[in-house]
C-alpha cells in the first residue's frame, strides 16, 4: 500500500474544532487505503506568542532555548492530533522530532536537517498505525532541540516524504492551491493547477510563502510529488511537477511580492580593482546576504556609486559592518532606505517568450511607478520599488501579463 505524508499549518489546526476536521482528511486517505504519516504544525499564533516570550526575556537569546521555548507548540498539535484520530478509530501516536528521531546540523533556530532515522516509523505505518509528527524542529549533534526556521514543518513535510518514499507530500492550508499572485491582495488571482519546480522555487524565494523555499528545492531534489490544497475544501490543490509535465507555457505564471527588503547605497566608493570584493567580502562574513546590485558607471573615473539589497533584518548589521570597514572600501556616504518593496514576475515561458521585461517597464511606468533596481535570471524579473507601490505594481503586472480571472 502506498504511503502519503500530509501535512497541516497553522490555520488549518487551530483550534479543537479545526484538529478534528483535519482528522477526517487523514481518515479519508487511510480509508481509501494509504499509509500516512501526519506532520503538524502549532496552532495559529502560537509560534509567535512563543518568539514574544522569548524576545521578553532579553535582547540577545541563548538560540537553545529559543528553540526549547518556540518548538513547542507543535508538541501540543501532535498530541491533540493522534487523540482525535484515535477518536476516529484509528491507530495513531504522536512523534516529537528527537523521538524519530530527526537530525538536524546545530545551527539552532536555522537548523538544516541532515537524515530522518524512519525504520521505525516505516514498520509502524506498514501495520496501519498513523505517525503524527512534530514539524519545524529536529535533534541536533548537541542532543539538543533545534528548530528550522519559521514556516520551517513544510520543510519537516517534504523531508519526511522523502525518507519514507511516500507517493506524495500533500500540504493542507487555508487556500486551495498556489495562486498567480498572493490572493489576499489581489482577488482576481487564479489558482494555478501544475506548477514547475523551477518557478515554485523562484516564487517561494521572492514572497510567496505558501510553501517555504528550503521544501521546495528538497522536494525537487528528491524528486517529491508536492500538492497545495485546502484543509476546508477537498478538491485537488495544485501539484508541483517537473516541467515534462505542463504542456503549454505561459509566458508568465505569477507574480510575487516582498516587502522585507532594505536598500544601501554607498556615493563615490574609489572604483579601482578589488573594490566590490571590499565591501561585499566583509558583509559575507557577517552572515549578511546581499540580493540585488548595481553599480553605476564611473564619471571621472575615479569614484563610482554602488546600490545593493540586503533584507530588513539584516540592515542594521550591514550598516554597522560597512561604517566598520569605510577604511578600506573608501566611500563618501552611506544611505539607508527600507521603504522599499521588491516585486517580481516568474515563468519558464520567459526562456521561449521575448520582451517581458520590457512589458514589465511599460506597465509600470503607465502607473508611474519608479524602478530604483533590477535583476534578472532565466525565469524570472524582480524590480525594486517604492514600498508605497507594492499593491498598485502587483496588480497592474497580474492584468499585463493577462492572469486575472474574469
Ligand atoms: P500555513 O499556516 O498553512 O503554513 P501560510 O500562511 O504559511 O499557511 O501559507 C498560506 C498563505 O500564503 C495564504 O493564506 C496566502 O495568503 C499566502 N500566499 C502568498 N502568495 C501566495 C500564492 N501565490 N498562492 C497562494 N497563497 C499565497
Ligand atoms: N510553527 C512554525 C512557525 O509558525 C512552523 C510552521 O508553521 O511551519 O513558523
Ligand atoms: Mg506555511
Amino acid at each position: 500500500m502506498a504511503r502519503l505524508v500530509q501535512k497541516f499549518g497553522g490555520t488549518s489546526v487551530a483550534d479543537v474544532d479545526c484538529i478534528k476536521n483535519a482528522a477526517l482528511r487523514v481518515k479519508a486517505e487511510v480509508d481509501a487505503g494509504h499509509h500516512v504519516a501526519v506532520i503538524v504544525s502549532a496552532m495559529a499564533g502560537v509560534t509567535n506568542q512563543m518568539v514574544d516570550l522569548v524576545n521578553q526575556m532579553g535582547e540577545l537569546p541563548d538560540a537553545r532555548e529559543y528553540d526549547s521555548v518556540v518548538s513547542s507548540g507543535e508538541q501540543v498539535t501532535a498530541g491533540l492530533m493522534a487523540l482525535a484520530l484515535q477518536d476516529l478509530g484509528l491507530m495513531a501516536r504522536s512523534w516529537l522530532g528527537w523521538q524519530v528521531p530527526i537530525r538536524s546540523d546545530t545551527q539552532h533556530a536555522k537548523a538544516r536537517l541532515m537524515d530522518i532515522e524512519v525504520e521505525e516509523i516505516g514498520t509502524r505505518l506498514d501495520r496501519g498505525e498513523i505517525a503524527v509528527i512534530a514539524g519545524f524542529q529536529g535533534i541536533g549533534a548537541d542532543n539538543r532541540i533545534t528548530t528550522l526556521g519559521r514556516g520551517g514543518s513544510d520543510i519537516s513535510a517534504v523531508a519526511m516524504a522523502g525518507a519514507l518514499g511516500a507517493e506524495r507530500c500533500d500540504i493542507y492550508t487555508d487556500v486551495d492551491g498556489v495562486y498567480t499572485t498572493d490572493p489576499r491582495i489581489v482577488p482576481k488571482a487564479q489558482k494555478i493547477d501544475k506548477i514547475t519546480y523551477e518557478e515554485m522555487l523562484e516564487m517561494a524565494s521572492l514572497g510567496a510563502k505558501v510553501l517555504h523555499t528550503r521544501s521546495v528545492e528538497l522536494a525537487m531534489k528528491m524528486g517529491v510529488r508536492l500538492q497545495v490544497r485546502s484543509t476546508f475544501v477537498p478538491d485537488d490543490g495544485t501539484f508541483v511537477v517537473s516541467e515534462d509535465e505542463i504542456v503549454e507555457q505561459q509566458e508568465v505564471s505569477g507574480v510575487t511580492y516582498s516587502r522585507d527588503e532594505a536598500k544601501i547605497t554607498l556615493l563615490r566608493v574609489s572604483d579601482n580593482p578589488g573594490v566590490a570584493a571590499n565591501i561585499f567580502g566583509p558583509l559575507a562574513d557577517a552572515n549578511v546576504n546581499v540580493d540585488m546590485i548595481v553599480q553605476n558607471v564611473s564619471e571621472n573615473g575615479k569614484t563610482t556609486d554602488l546600490t545593493f539589497t540586503v533584507t530588513r533584518t539584516d540592515l542594521k548589521n550591514a550598516v554597522s559592518v560597512l561604517e566598520a570597514h569605510k577604511g578600506e572600501i573608501e566611500y563618501d556616504n552611506l544611505t539607508a532606505d527600507d521603504g522599499v518593496a521588491k516585486i517580481s514576475v516568474v515563468g519558464v515561458g520567459m526562456r521561449s517568450h521575448a520582451g517581458i521585461a520590457q512589458k514589465m517597464f511599460q506597465a509600470l511606468a503607465e502607473k508611474g511607478i519608479n524602478i530604483q533596481v533590477i535583476s534578472t535570471s532565466e525565469i524570472k524579473v524582480s524590480v525594486l520599488v517604492d514600498e508605497e507601490y507594492t499593491e498598485l505594481a502587483v496588480r497592474a503586472l497580474h492584468t499585463v501579463y493577462g492572469l486575472d480571472a474574469d
